[in-house]
């Protein structure tokens, strides 16, 4: 679900056209609509309101400062992974009681900054790590919270490089050894352990997995409240599927269905983290068409965002909706698919300007005819989008741009030459 429609056969952003907003700002240029993050939040927050539930929006999936703060207005927390992303989230009206840190490598100074703005939970990923943060506190003279995250062994069945959740990676603690580190680190005078962490890994688009980990973790917590220990909390975590297919994600209310059942008289208070699933549809990346080329049988639509601006499809081997932005209303896309088949199609390409051939964003897609300058939109790039961007190639960061109705703000400028090399002299 969102906000990027064609009316007339020119793509919208909520009421605002997006040619306009691509001659004003230039491409590429990432576009965000206001009204789907707030959407998608809403239902999560929604769908698990019979339990005593904070949402912790996870920031690296798009953390733009603007973004984080309608979030954070709207109620949302924040599951951060470092000190810089600890940073970016106060510069937001958010309670910092409801920003949740996880990460494996923490260094000392991101704790101790966690530690001075009285962060909710620490997500704990290791013994070692445990020690370190009884250490810090103690030397602060803080008593935070900390959720031992467990690794359940559960297989979300998605890309092998967005599975978290089972044993041979490098997140989290083996369920079987969560019982010992509770029972020699579990009462000490610094941190309060008194949670339990999960997250099996993004873009998995069945409740399953969710269902498996969470029965295992259950019963993990039966064992340690027996064993004297007071767990307060369970978070979730992330990973919750988005529509980069049309309608083919199961929606926050059909993960709650399942999930809010298992989790009810349980005496414990829920947190999850959504990255993609609020951030994903709410963005698109609008490119322009700089040449068309064929190579012996192929045909090549070269557009003016690179890999720099989106790695997800050579990284993931991600799927993204492409179409142009303004199109024939026989062309009009009824959904956004694979294989949307409609006569006069061309099948090609679309590839970047840079140097290395991972740098595609659709390999044999038909497409409506294009032609050099039109634009084009790669749908659903709202997560890991920009904020896994890079200046590889000295390529110059693309400029954001949030929608609000049928008004339009630049959230963040379009990169300059002088942003390049700023910091070199
Ligand atoms: C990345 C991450 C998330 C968010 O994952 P999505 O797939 O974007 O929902 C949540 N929790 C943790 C610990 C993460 O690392």
């Amino acid at each position: 679900m969102d906000y990027f429609n064609y009316k007339n056969g020119k793509l919208f952003a909520e009421d605002t056209d997006v040619e306009k907003i691509a001659d004003e700002v230039g491409t590429p240029v990432y576009i965000y609509s206001k009204a789907t993050f707030r959407e998608h939040l809403r239902k999560i927050q929604d769908a698990y309101s019979r339990l005593d539930t904070t949402i912790c929006y996870s920031v690296k999936a798009c953390g733009n400062i603007n973004i984080l703060g309608i979030l954070a207005e709207s109620g949302s927390g924040f599951d951060i992974v470092s000190g810089g992303e600890l940073y970016r989230t106060l510069q937001t009206e958010v309670e910092p009681s409801k920003i949740v840190y996880a990460g494996a490598g923490k260094t000392d100074t991101e704790i101790v900054e966690a530690l001075n703005a009285n962060i909710g939970y620490f997500n704990i990923e290791s013994e070692a790590e445990l020690k370190n943060l009884i250490r810090l506190a103690k030397e602060q003279g803080k008593q935070p919270r900390a959720a031992l995250r467990i690794n359940p062994d559960v297989d979300p069945k998605t890309h092998s490089y967005t599975t978290t959740g089972k044993k041979e990676t490098k997140f989290g603690v083996d369920i079987e050894q969560a019982q010992k580190v509770f029972a020699d680190y579990g009462k000490n005078e610094a941190v309060q352990l008194c949670a339990i962490h999960i997250h099996l890994g993004s873009a998995g688009h069945t409740v399953e997995p969710y269902i498996e980990a969470i029965k295992k973790t259950l019963a993990l917590i039966e064992r340690l409240r027996s064993d004297g220990f007071a767990i307060e909390t369970l978070n979730i975590g992330g990973g919750y599927g988005a529509d980069y297919i049309t309608a083919t994600a199961p929606t926050a209310a059909d993960y709650a269905a399942a999930i809010v059942p298992l989790l009810k008289g349980k005496n414990l208070k829920l947190i999850l983290e959504p990255g993609a699933s609020i951030a994903a549809n709410a963005g698109i990346l609008v490119t322009q068409v700089l040449y068309l080329k064929t190579s012996g049988r192929k045909k090549f639509v070269v557009v003016d965002a690179g890999m720099n601006d989106l790695i997800r499809p050579p990284l993931y081997d991600a799927f993204h909706f492409i179409w142009p932005v303004k199109v024939d209303k026989k062309f009009v896309p009824e959904r956004r698919d694979k294989d949307l088949q409609l006569g006069g199609a061309v099948v090609v390409d679309v590839v970047g300007p840079i140097c290395e051939s991972a740098d595609f964003f659709a390999k044999d897609r038909a497409l409506p005819p294009v032609e050099r300058s039109d634009l084009i939109s790669v749908f659903t790039a709202g997560a890991y989008g920009f904020s896994m961007s890079s200046n590889y190639n000295a390529r110059c960061r693309a400029a954001e741009v949030l929608v609000d109705g049928d008004k339009f703000t630049v959230i963040r400028k379009r990169e300059s030459y002088e942003d390049l090399i700023g910091l070199e002299k």
